[in-house]
């Protein structure tokens, strides 16, 4: 199983979750088509599952078309049956999807949306969190409440510190200003940021970061009761 990272539109990254022995692939947020499709014909793999993280039109923009030429089917949040086009499959907090050798928890994750869930592909020491956790930083709050957000981050604090993150947008950078701004003693932060700025030179991405990384850096997970996270999540928009 390989992850492969597929830069679209202006920021984001969407995700093909690759089984190279039968040549089939789950895309996560596919926010347009074009660069999917691309990859996936220059490999000669087949799309079986689109795995939306929410309804943003960032995250889901390819379905359709995805759908339509590979006849994959589309996975998402039960609450948000209404509002993820073409959606087929729904999914429920604490559930695991599973085909074939895919298999992944979903948890609900509200805040950034409401229907917002994060897909844990455990064997793959994974997890694609979508609009909710970044790298240094947090998604705003959309739909949701402070507290809601605030619970959903500890969610992801819980998984083992080495599972890798993927993150639906290259924010790192902008993030990392904010998080020196507050935290400017942290020598974690200081390093990750130079490996930021070297990866960023070289026109890579900063994703994946992990968990151990992030509850060292990233000042959202560091905050360690509500108050302290929504007075961030204010400055941070204002920032
Ligand atoms: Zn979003
Ligand atoms: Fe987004």
């Amino acid at each position: 199983m390989k992850i492969k990272i597929i830069p679209c539109l202006q920021d984001n990254y969407s995700y093909l979750i690759i089984d190279e022995k039968k040549n089939i692939a789950c895309v996560v947020d596919p926010s347009e088509s074009e660069p999917v499709i691309k990859y996936l014909e220059n490999n000669k793999i087949h799309l079986k599952f689109i795995l939306n993280t929410h309804h943003h039109y960032d995250h889901v923009g390819g379905n359709q078309k995805l759908k339509e030429k590979y006849g994959a089917c589309v996975i998402g949040f039960k609450g948000d049956k209404d509002r993820i086009p073409e959606i087929d499959t729904l999914v429920d907090n604490q559930e695991t999807w599973k085909y074939e050798d895919f298999e992944a928890k979903v948890v609900h994750i509200p805040g950034h949306t409401l229907g917002h869930i994060f897909f844990y592909f455990k064997k793959q020491k994974s997890v694609f969190t979508g609009d909710t956790l970044f790298s240094l930083g947090c998604g705003k709050i959309f739909e949701g409440t402070y507290s809601q957000m605030f619970n959903s981050l500890k969610k992801l604090k819980e998984l083992p510190y080495d599972t890798k993150i993927f993150c639906g947008h290259e924010y790192t950078m902008q993030n990392s200003k904010f998080c020196i701004a507050h935290d400017g003693n942290n020598q974690n932060l200081i390093n990750k940021i130079k490996e930021i700025e070297k990866k960023l030179h070289n026109n890579l991405p900063t994703v994946p970061s992990t968990i151990k990384e992030e509850l060292e850096c990233n000042i959202f997970l560091r905050a360690d009761n509500l108050k302290t996270f929504s007075k961030l999540r204010d400055l941070k928009d204002n920032f």
